[in-house]
């Protein structure tokens, strides 16, 4: 027929992006098969084969009823299900007959044809109602065509695209409604648009279907490809255009850390090579002390012992601690210590080198250190030093101190290696206490104002006394008062009604006083207009109050002096209670022992000057000693409000006698007395339950003689002083209240922590049965001769004075570490060479001023010794100056002989012959000695007597005094070295 050969040769040409970008749903040329559309009535549209233009089988439908007037014919698709689409377009290809060229027709010919859709969910059958399909538009041909055409196989075949939408229904059909023309359907396209997926900017853009309306673009996230990440605000998003279109791309991914980009894709940083950010571009080779042998890598691994600190960036070279400071140098002022030292030889690459400082505390045993905490101060700083220099203060008086400086910096942190440093050990010297400054007036009267204070901050020792100064402000403190207390508080008497009064407190302890502390005035009150006068006020009842009071203590003391310490008598003398001294009128500084067989209970002497404890409060850990009565034992005191304290506990064994007893408690009764820092301090005793218990301070390392021999040469010289020092500070203070200790020896000595040395072991007639170095003299009783004066042993003429031979001993005791005096001589040897004026030697390396000093208390006449007092000035002199501790250089040191006649030269205190010779008297011979090649003292104590006649010496006298001094010196030779001198 009229359609059949409908031209098909016109090329259809798409534009190459757009055919990309569609999505077909229906493509009639596409089928081979017959389309199977419904068509109605039948005989309207007609479907056919044919060929397109490129002769290819197509099927195609047409319609042709141009004659017949009133013509109605539908064709209608199958289900087009539309998918995403939202907008849906539809191109048909067709010819159409142009009426003209057809004869016969007017009035019934028609030259455009109608096209219809219909929405639904589903198939809805095969019946076709009109009224339900929704009009697309009226189709008409852009070029029709004629007889003529065919002949030619001219096809003019129209092309026309209409949009439908936006489509709310799963699918619809297409209907296409002829009204009499004379068309070959040649093709039906339908299919919407959509951006393909694609990845831009390492982003992957998902397939999108473009908008409903022809203007909206639809904005689509893009999703980062593998190993890579959004780049911060600026997530990836591109627009998808109507006509299937991507356009105007924001944002981009990055490849992230480890990863570099490589095309579309992230490639991950190869060995040995990191990119530590997104940010970066390129990977980059691992810095120096680093590596890595992972692809991937963000960071490189430091090498072992090289770090990489928290801000250091990858980029950056790993690096380590540094070496220690090197060449520390202190310098001790009382309690201040500055360090000093030089940066480290290595800074382990970097450029943050600091310094820290760590203070110990240390007693003597090494191990035993506590850190300084928080009461010691830094200047500038303990840590984050950036110079190299740090002076550190308020330390403890006579404490041992271990600092070590330690170079950090950024890595220091991180090494797991041993840290290095650099460490000094300084024992600090004894310092005054620190200032009283929180004064507050308690009362304030005509003539009388009443004070209390706190303690110092740093009392750097024990504080036996406050000394309040106080002057007329008018006055200035031209002409000023003192007034003592051994408490925080006082009342000083005595002063004017209406008067302004200047008052400044300084506290007291071994080490001295303390600088005073601030100015505080306060004006008495105005006098009373009434004329009563009151004791406190009347200075004539003062002093006649004061007279009387002084006459009893002074008799007091005689009475104790007549009655004697060691004799049991019944006087109830009971003790004074000097809560403050009135230095004005000049009462007696201290307090004065009192003999507790002087009580004719001793219970009550015990109960007198001891605290009773609980039993309760005490707990025993463990054994420590033995003593005469029983058990030592270390544990510790809780007393209720109070810290508990480390204690040593005395124990009297079961089945004791009433003597034992009371002897047992004696101790106590003496010790209660006591309240010194260098005298052992007794908590309290338990009587009331058994066992009968005697609680005393815990002395750590115990006994001196025994520490010492531990510590053998570990000790500075000053150490050693300063040890001395405290016993000797404390027994001033027994002899100063008259108590004669009888018994004075290292072994009597105990040693607490902080290497404060006590003295201890306080007895009566047990003091010398106790101690196993006492034996029976021909004179009765038992005595430790080695540390006795001569004048004890022979009429038992005990005195402070013949402690301060004993002291002397102690001495010689601590300089040699222990040693036992005069060595394994026998008892009666020894007091027959005392006697004869031999005193021991100084011990080796014992500055000649410290041996001076023992030879001195070894004074045969008592008188002629030193008081307890002088020595603590001779020693703080020592210890003030430093140098004069030193041993000469160039001097003989050891001690040459056991024992030192003092008639004899001294043979450790030469090291050349010259001086030798210098001893004695003998200097004119120095170059004959030099001529004969005697060079050194070992040569000249092989000499024989003709070796020195040949020297040329001729008088017989000299002969015989060189030779004389050549055998002393080879018996000192002999006793040193043991082999001796061969001659
Ligand atoms: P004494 O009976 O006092 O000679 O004590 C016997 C032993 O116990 C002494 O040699 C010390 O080793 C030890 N000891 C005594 N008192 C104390 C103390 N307060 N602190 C530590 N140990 C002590």
């Amino acid at each position: 027929r009229i359609l059949s050969n409908i031209g098909l040769t016109c090329p259809v040409r798409f534009n190459h992006l757009l055919l990309l970008s569609l999505v077909i749903l229906l493509d009639s040329k596409a089928q081979q098969t017959e389309l199977e559309w419904i068509s109605y009535p039948p005989n309207g549209w007609e479907e056919i084969s044919g060929l397109d233009e490129n002769y290819t089988p197509i099927r195609t439908y047409q319609v042709c009823q141009v004659m017949e007037p009133n013509q109605n014919n539908w064709l209608r698709t199958n289900w087009i299900e539309k998918g995403n689409a939202q907008r849906i377009f539809v191109e048909l290809k067709f010819t159409l007959r142009d009426c003209n060229s057809l004869p016969g027709v007017v009035g019934t010919c028609k030259e455009t044809f109608n096209l219809y859709y219909q929405e639904t969910d589903s198939e809805v059958g095969r019946s076709l109602r009109e009224n339900q399909y929704v009009k697309i538009d009226t189709i008409a041909a852009d070029e029709s065509f004629t007889q003529g055409d065919l002949g030619e196989r001219k096809m003019k075949l129209n092309t026309e695209v209409r949009i439908i939408g936006p489509l709310s229904r799963r699918g619809f059909y297409l209907a296409f409604q002829d009204v009499g023309a004379c068309i070959a359907l040649v093709s039906v396209k339908v299919y919407y648009k959509k951006c393909w997926s694609i990845i831009e900017n390492l982003a992957t853009f998902p397939d999108t279907v473009t908008g409903s309306e022809f203007s909206s673009l639809v904005e689509v996230e893009g999703m980062c490809v593998s190993d890579a990440e959004e780049e911060a605000e600026n997530s990836p998003k591109m627009h998808c255009s109507a006509e299937g279109e991507w356009l105007v791309p924001i944002g981009k991914c990055i490849c992230k850390a480890g990863f570099h980009q490589k095309g579309d894709a992230c490639e991950p940083c190869g060995r040995g090579f990191y990119k530590s950010s997104s940010q970066d571009l390129q990977c980059s080779r691992c810095p120096a002390h680093s590596f890595n042998d992972r692809e991937g890598s963000w960071r490189c691994d430091c090498e072992d012992g090289y770090y990489r600190a928290l801000s250091d960036p990858p980029s950056v070279a790993c690096t380590r601690p540094p070496s220690a400071p090197q060449n520390l140098v202190y310098n001790i002022n009382q309690t201040t210590v500055s360090l000093e030292w030089s940066p480290p030889a290595d800074t382990g690459g970097r450029n943050d080198v600091t310094y820290r400082v760590i203070c110990r505390r240390c007693s003597w045993e090494p191990e035993e250190c506590v850190p300084c905490g928080p009461n010691v101060g830094y200047s500038p700083a303990q840590s984050g030093l950036v110079d190299t220099y740090v002076t550190i203060l308020d330390l403890l008086a006579h404490a041992n101190y271990t600092f070590e400086v330690e170079a950090v910096n950024g890595v220091s942190d991180l090494s797991r290696t041993q840290r290095l440093f650099a460490a000094v050990s300084i024992a600090t010297g004894q310092a005054a206490p620190s200032q009283v400054s929180e004064v507050i007036k308690e009362k304030v009267q005509q003539r009388s104002i009443q004070l209390s204070w706190q303690e110092p901050h740093q009392p750097n020792g024990v504080i036996t006394e406050y000394e309040i100064k106080y002057y007329e402000k008018d006055q200035k403190d031209r002409i000023y008062s003192t007034v003592r207390s051994k408490s925080t508080s006082a009342t000083v008497n005595n002063l004017k009604p209406s008067t302004a009064y200047v008052f400044q407190i300084r506290a007291f302890t071994e080490a001295g006083y303390g600088t005073y502390g601030p100015r505080l005035e306060i004006t008495t009150k105005e006098e009373a207009t009434a004329a009563i006068v009151s004791s406190e006020q009347n200075p004539v009842i003062i002093i006649a109050v004061v007279a009387v009071a002084g006459t009893i203590i002074l008799v007091f003391m005689v009475f104790g002096f007549i009655i004697g310490r060691r004799h049991c008598g019944y006087s109830k003398a009971d003790q004074e209670g000097d809560e403050e001294l009135y230095f004005q009128f000049k009462f007696p500084g201290t307090k004065t022992y009192i003999d507790p067989e002087t009580y004719e209970d001793p219970n009550r002497a015990v109960h007198q000057f001891a605290k009773e404890l609980d039993a309760s409060c005490i707990k025993i850990e463990r054994v420590i000693g033995a003593g005469e009565f029983g058990e030592v034992c270390s544990g510790r005191l809780k007393l209720p409000g109070k810290r508990d304290v480390s204690v040593a506990i005395k124990t009297l064994k079961v089945g004791y006698t009433e003597k034992q007893r009371r002897d047992f408690l004696c101790e106590a009764s003496i010790m209660g007395q006591f309240d010194h820092p260098n005298v052992v301090h007794l908590e309290g005793v338990v009587t009331r339950g058994k066992p009968v218990m005697i609680v005393i301070e815990y002395m750590e390392n115990g006994s001196l003689d025994g520490f010492l021999r531990k510590h053998d040469g570990q000790f500075t010289v000053i150490q050693l002083v300063g040890m001395l020092r405290g016993i000797a500070a404390g027994m001033r203070y027994l002899s100063d209240m008259g108590y004669v200790h009888r018994d004075l020896a290292a072994r009597n000595i105990l040693v607490n922590s902080n290497l404060v040395c006590k003295v201890s072991d306080f007895g009566l007639s047990r003091v010398i049965d106790d101690d196993p170095e006492a034996v029976y003299t021909t004179t009765g009783g038992k005595i430790p001769v080695r540390w006795t004066a001569p004048e004890a042993i022979q009429y038992r003429k005990f005195t402070s004075a013949s402690d301060v031979w004993s002291y002397g001993i102690v001495m010689w005791e601590v300089m040699s570490y222990g040693e036992r005096p005069y060595w394994d001589m026998s008892n009666q040897d020894v007091i027959k060479a005392i006697e004869e004026g031999y005193r021991l030697p100084a011990p080796m390396d014992c500055p000649p001023g410290l041996h001076q000093l023992m030879l001195d208390c070894w004074q045969k006449d008592r008188a002629e010794r030193p008081k307890f007092d002088q020595i603590v000035g001779i020693l703080d002199k020592m210890i003030r100056n430093p140098n004069t501790l030193k041993t000469p250089v160039g001097t003989c040191t050891r001690p040459i002989s056991p024992l030192l006649d003092q008639s004899t030269p001294d043979f450790t205190a030469f090291c050349t012959v010259g001086e030798w010779l210098e001893a004695i008297k003998m200097e004119r011979y120095r170059d004959n000695f030099t001529a004969a090649g005697y060079s050194s003292l070992e040569s000249v104590a092989r000499m024989s007597i003709e070796d020195v006649m040949s020297l040329g010496i001729t008088l017989v006298g000299h002969q015989k005094k060189i030779m004389s001094s050549i055998q002393t010196m080879r018996a000192q030779m002999l006793h040193l070295h043991g082999t001796g001198v061969q001659v």
